[in-house]
């Protein structure tokens, strides 16, 4: 998701409340920003934050911290938690690889990817958020019994995630072709922006969710 580029918003996201400044200060140590022990959620690629606001306005006893790396798309997010103020939501921008120096080793709950990009061309694998790579970065971050749920639109995409799980011993929990047509799956959905663009024009969500 990008946007144009709009002026100022690093300057808006230096000075908001609601985003963490220089968070590898913050390491081991996310309770003191929540100023609770309740457990810590996130979303990698967070785009605009629809799908996390929801989540948090419903689950006041969970913490939850949204990372995104274009300023422009992080800046809507901000403007929507300005409105509610949310005690218990936060975000990071940041490019998502440098995960590992944000958090400390299982410090978070869960991992949420949604509709991350695709990155299609071989030579880029590595940067998808469901490759090796970045499951052993979640691996890290991720309590004992932390999960990692997934949702695309993209078939190829999809299927690349179920063999790099299956190649890193993660274990597939739950694993849908059509979650909108999974009436228990569905129960609690929360919808993404991108879930809701895609689902309206007819295409398929697939669905994941693994531990180790
Ligand atoms: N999750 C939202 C947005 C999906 S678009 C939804 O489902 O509606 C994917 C978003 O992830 C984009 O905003 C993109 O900037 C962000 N993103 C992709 N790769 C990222 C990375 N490595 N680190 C941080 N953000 C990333």
């Amino acid at each position: 998701m990008r946007l144009r580029n709009i002026k100022g918003s690093r300057e808006v996201i230096g000075a908001s409340e609601y985003v963490i400044q220089n968070p590898e200060q913050w390491a081991g140590r996310w309770k003191e920003i929540f100023e609770n022990e309740n457990p810590i959620q996130i979303e990698i690629g967070m785009g605009k934050g629809q799908f996390l606001l929801e989540l948090a306005r419903q689950n006041p006893k969970i913490n939850y911290v949204g990372i995104e790396k274009y300023s422009s798309v992080l800046l809507r997010a901000i403007e929507k938690q300005r409105e509610v103020e949310l005690p218990n939501l936060r975000f990071l921008r940041m490019e998502a690889e440098h995960i590992t120096e944000v958090f400390a080793q299982g410090e978070t709950a869960k991992i949420y990817l949604n509709f991350s990009d695709p990155w299609p061309k071989d030579r880029h694998a590595k940067r998808r958020l469901t490759s090796g790579e970045f499951l052993s970065r979640y691996d890290k971050i991720l309590d004992k019994e932390g999960t990692v749920e997934f949702k695309t639109d993209n078939r190829a995409l999809f299927d690349f995630s179920l063999e790099s799980v299956q190649e890193s011993g993660w274990k597939l929990l739950v694993c849908t072709y059509d979650l909108h047509k999974d009436e228990i799956l569905m129960e609690g959905n929360v919808m993404t922006e991108y879930e809701e663009r895609f689902s309206a024009i007819g295409n398929p969500i697939h669905k994941l969710i693994i531990r180790r």
